[in-house]
């Protein structure tokens, strides 16, 4: 696949195709290496074998290309978008990126989408040549899953789906559904492991038991972990094939011939059917009302608002706590943009932590004894 190329003109890399140059920024990235620390839904201590993000974005990338290369897509590009599409997440999950964007609510909000590609596109400082990756139009686009209609107009090419109201990339809508599969499917293992739900009430979610029984049939004594990894994997398994013979026939019915097909387009070509798409919302609600607002995560939850709000707080109103770097950076800020200028870097700065570096912020800035979770 042809890319319409970097921000920055290079030469074309000797034995590898732009998008696996991509994937290797992608890999060789700080942003990358922190997904190791930070939380999916678990708080990365809690316990060793549960999903971080870093695990989480590999489900992703894994799912993804085995499907991409089923579907004759690009299999590097979709490989690049998925190890890099919560590089911007902020410490403690989906409760960290809340917390901060209430924090940042004066001064343009915050939103992860956009922090992803704040992080590839100016926040790493590892070449020196440019900030940021300089990864191809492709991959920077398909990162941007969502985003404001008021950020996109500032954004120049990667916003224009958004303000044109077009799909994106088949590799981008792609990967946008491989992310669903890998964490409903990791997060039905997690729950199951960390005890917060229970094989009974899974039993009640079309998509599990039907799998289940199966096991059930074929292995009747098989017991504890084997058999939830035997039904999860089979579940992933009947997810796939719904998603390729689905989109596969859609791609066969309206024939698109160039990019500008795939994103005029009335609906996305990578799809489930009706009645997977159905299973897999029950699913999700199952998950967010009995794990994701399980009391013992909402616990978890309020700690990481408090965390995340203290430290943004006190950075706000005094810059010399911050790290050199970050000092110079937002006292540039503050003149010549002005408070929001100043928000922004301590944003990133709170954003890039991974969930125990936060921990250890706080409690060094606050003097909490004995940790806070
Ligand atoms: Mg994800």
């Amino acid at each position: 696949m042809q890319s319409k190329g970097r921000q920055n003109i290079e030469p074309a890399p000797t034995y590898r195709s732009e998008f696996q140059r991509d994937r290797d920024r992608i890999i060789h990235s700080t942003g990358f290496r922190r997904l190791e620390y930070k939380t999916q839904v678990f708080v990365n201590h809690e316990g060793d074998l549960y999903r971080t993000r870093l695990t989480h974005s590999l489900e992703v990338a894994q799912i993804a290309r085995s499907i991409s290369r089923t579907l004759r897509l690009d299999e590097d590009l979709t490989e690049a978008i998925s190890l890099a599409h919560d590089i911007g997440h902020t410490p403690f999950g989906h409760a960290g990126q809340d917390a901060l964007h209430a924090c940042m609510k004066e001064y343009g909000g915050f939103e992860h989408n956009l922090q992803s590609l704040r992080i590839i596109d100016v926040l790493e400082k590892n070449y020196a040549d440019f900030d940021g990756l300089n990864l191809c139009f492709e991959t920077r686009e398909g990162i941007l899953k969502h985003c404001s209609l008021k950020n996109a107009a500032k954004l120049g090419d990667v916003g224009e789906r958004f303000l044109n109201k077009t799909q994106a990339s088949l590799e981008a809508q792609l990967t946008n559904i491989a992310d669903q599969i890998a964490y409903n499917n990791h997060d039905i293992d997690d729950g199951l492991r960390s005890g917060l739900i229970n094989i009974e009430q899974m039993r009640n979610i079309p998509l599990f038991s039907t799998q289940y029984d199966k096991v059930m049939w074929k292995y009747p004594d098989l017991k504890g972990k084997r058999r939830v990894h035997e039904t999860i994997r089979r579940m992933i398994g009947e997810q796939v094939i719904d998603l390729v013979e689905t989109s596969r026939e859609r791609i066969r019915i309206v024939n698109p011939q160039t990019i500008d097909d795939v994103r005029r387009h009335s609906e996305q070509l990578i799809s489930f059917s009706d009645g997977m798409r159905a299973h897999n919302q029950e699913l999700k609600k199952f998950l967010r009302e009995n794990l994701y607002f399980h009391h013992k995560v909402y616990r978890m939850t309020r700690k990481a608002h408090q965390v995340i709000e203290s430290l943004f707080d006190v950075f706000m109103n005094d810059l010399r706590l911050l790290p050199p770097g970050y000092l110079a950076s937002a006292r540039e800020a503050l003149i010549e943009e002005g408070l929001s200028g100043q928000a922004r870097v301590i944003a990133d700065y709170v954003a890039g932590m991974t969930d125990r570096y936060a921990t250890k912020e706080y409690s060094r800035l606050f003097g909490v004894k004995g940790g806070v979770f």
